[in-house]
């Protein structure tokens, strides 16, 4: 096990934030978590569990021993009549994966393709995209628990798995003594994922209801696309959509897209009839976080470095590099403006995806 000092933090996150890690210790296997874990000065500090950092917003240096997720591997465990089972380390890159398992010719990740980051942190906040959500094809993971060593798995129930949302992304609610209600199941900062597991169902279908999708298949004249043709065609849409953060730093969508009830939803129309909103399975109806930002005016502004990216108003951009860049501050400052005029205009408070740190 080596432990590294003073590490600079830059490179290791994608909004190209300034800081550093008093302490950080790569993770190559599961020994190396026990071996942090049998040093008694190491075993009793704070840790903060870090992938590939692409969503993470660092508001200064890093007190906490950083254990930086390197944990490589990936194989098929299973081929049944129903399913490839593939199994991968949590250090494993995610679009490498899902661009791997499409070689192989075991389809069904293409929807998630080019979601930056590493396999472990994929089922902390069940990253999703183009209708597609982490959870449709998730087996099981392991894990190792930070304060016990304890190494365990979970099943799809056990991660509590929501929109953005994860048992991973929630500290444990106390028990109640008084009523004797257990405490609840979070395993935010305690869980260091080691493994997971994903379950790729067959018969293959295609996932295209999609506008951008949609729109492709008319262009192209392609009725039936392959996986390879959705990879493809998914990848352009995100290069010309999304900044590139080895570009331009940033941490994709920097707010989720709130649900509000159907009543909340005729009311915003009443007065903003040109709102974007899907309705969802359960009745709820989710508006486009994006829309609201923009329609405060925010595309395209700044305080300091950070910004509000011109071509989508849901990212948040580091308009600077290196010491002259964004602070993790000026970040939040951002953050926090925008949430104050989307509130005070619609009266919906925007969540931040990222973790503040
Ligand atoms: C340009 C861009 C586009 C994006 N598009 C999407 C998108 O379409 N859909 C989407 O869902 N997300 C998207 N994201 C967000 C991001 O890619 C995902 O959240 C990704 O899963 C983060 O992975 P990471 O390894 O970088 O995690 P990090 O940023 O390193 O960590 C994120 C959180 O996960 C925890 N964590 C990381 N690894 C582990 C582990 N092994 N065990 C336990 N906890 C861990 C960290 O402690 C932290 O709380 C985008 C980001 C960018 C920059």
């Amino acid at each position: 096990m080596l432990v590294e000092k003073n590490v600079p933090l830059q490179p290791f996150n994608s909004f190209r934030i300034v800081a550093r890690a008093d302490t950080l210790i790569r993770v190559k296997n599961e020994a190396d978590v026990q071996a942090v874990l049998a040093d008694p000065a190491l075993a009793a500090a704070p840790k903060f569990v870090l992938g590939g950092g692409s969503n993470i917003v660092l508001t200064g240096d890093v007190k906490p021993v950083v254990l930086k997720v390197e944990i490589e591997g990936r194989r098929l465990l299973q081929d049944s009549p129903r399913a490839w089972i593939v199994e991968a380390g949590a250090g494993e890159n995610w679009h490498e994966l899902v661009a791997w398992t499409l070689a192989q010719g075991w389809p069904g990740l293409e929807n998630m393709a080019l979601i930056p980051g590493t396999v472990g942190a994929a089922p902390v906040q069940n990253i999703g995209a183009y209708g597609v959500e982490l959870q449709d094809r998730f087996e099981s993971l392991d894990a190792i628990d930070l304060q016990t060593g304890r190494s365990f798995t979970l099943d799809a129930a056990q991660c509590g798995f929501g929109y953005r949302d994860s048992v991973f992304k929630h500290a444990p609610a106390p028990a109640d003594a008084a009523s004797g209600r257990p405490g609840g199941l979070g395993l935010a900062g305690r869980a260091l994922i080691t493994r997971v597991r994903l379950r790729l169902p067959k018969p293959w279908k295609p996932v295209l209801g999609y506008q951008d999708l949609e729109r492709r298949m008319a262009d192209t004249g392609v009725v039936e696309p392959t996986p390879q043709q959705i990879f493809d065609w998914i990848c352009e849409v995100r290069r010309a959509k999304l900044p590139d953060p080895a570009v331009i730093g940033n941490a994709g969508s920097f707010f989720k897209n709130p649900t509000v009830s159907p009543e909340q939803c005729a009311d915003i129309i009443a007065r903003e009839p040109r709102i974007v909103h899907y309705q969802l399975d359960d009745g709820t109806v989710k508006l486009a976080a994006g829309w609201l930002i923009d329609a405060c005016g925010w595309k395209g502004k700044s305080i300091g470095q950070a910004a509000v990216y011109e071509k989508q108003a849901l990212v948040l951009v580091n308009r600077g590099g290196g010491e002259q860049g964004a602070t993790g501050g000026e970040v939040m400052t951002l953050a926090k403006a925008i949430q104050t005029s989307v509130y005070e205009r619609f009266g919906i408070l925007l969540e931040p995806e990222p973790v503040v740190v």
